[in-house]
């Protein structure tokens, strides 16, 4: 198992889903965790609970990774209450599925201002403490949808694709300083944001390993990603969507 011992990681999303079994993976290693929340202070809690089970320092804020100043501010804290940073992983992701010409343009921007911008906002928020450092390791969590469309999610996949755009342009401005900056690309996860389509068995079918993912099975990637096994690996994509974009 990767070893993580006294590193400290922010994860945006923290509180649910794929960003909470992260944030259990990486604490479990070693690593002290901060997290972001978009609201559910209950579901934050209970992350909370798990990082400290694990023995490491936890810590979660509140925080819209969308507004630019709030980000600023909350990433202030998170550094100080970490003493640091070495690794970030951008998860907080939001989906408003329509057709394309049925998408109102807030819905169309507001995915497009969570899931892309708040990435970039966040990513700005550790670069300088990681540049003085000289290591870092930035995994933003893209999807399938990025890599091949998909009918509905218009402003979803153009959102994941460009974070695909944004962690290849950091991985090649941020290499000489040490720095790797990945993507990991789930298929069907079994979180909230795939409840509604869980009963598909037709989308289950589809995909060549026949099921969607459990939430751990994208953290073990992630945290392959922070570790140093993976201190050779830049700029690249790992699906983890059990055949789907073969
Ligand atoms: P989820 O269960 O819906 O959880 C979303 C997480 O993001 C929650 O912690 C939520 O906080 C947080 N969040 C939402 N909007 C935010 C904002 N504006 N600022 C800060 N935090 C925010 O989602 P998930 O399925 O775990 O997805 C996690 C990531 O994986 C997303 O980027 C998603 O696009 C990607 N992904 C998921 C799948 C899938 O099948 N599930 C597939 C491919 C990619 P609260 O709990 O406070 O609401």
């Amino acid at each position: 198992m990767p070893e993580l011992n006294g590193k400290n990681a922010i994860v945006t999303g923290g509180s649910r889903g794929i960003g909470r079994e992260i944030c259990r993976a990486l604490a479990r290693a070693g690593a002290n965790v901060a997290f972001l929340y978009a609201g559910n202070e209950a579901a934050a809690d209970e992350t909370l609970e798990i990082i400290k089970e694990a023995g490491v320092s936890g810590f979660s804020y509140k925080c819209d990774v969308s507004d630019p100043s709030a980000v600023k501010e909350t990433f202030k804290s998170a550094l100080a209450d970490l003493g640091g940073v070495d690794i970030l992983v951008n998860n907080a992701g939001i989906t408003r599925d329509k057709l394309a010409m049925m998408m109102s343009e807030d819905d169309f921007d507001r995915v497009v201002d969570v899931n892309l911008s708040g990435a970039f906002y966040c990513s700005k928020a550790v670069v300088p403490t990681m540049v003085r450092k000289r290591s870092g390791k930035i995994i933003n969590i893209t999807s399938v949808s990025g890599i091949m469309g998909n009918a509905g999610q218009a402003n979803y996949s153009a959102s994941k694709a460009g974070l695909i755009g944004l962690t290849k342009s950091m991985a090649r401005e941020l290499a000489a300083r040490n720095i790797t900056c990945n993507a990991v690309a789930p298929g069907f996860v079994e979180t909230d944001m795939t409840a509604a389509l869980r009963e598909n068995n037709e989308l289950a079918g589809s995909i060549p390993l026949k099921r969607f993912a459990r939430p751990d099975e994208v953290a073990g990637v992630v945290l392959f990603l922070a570790s140093s096994a993976a201190d050779y690996i830049t700029g690249e994509v790992i699906r983890v969507d059990g055949g789907l974009a073969i």
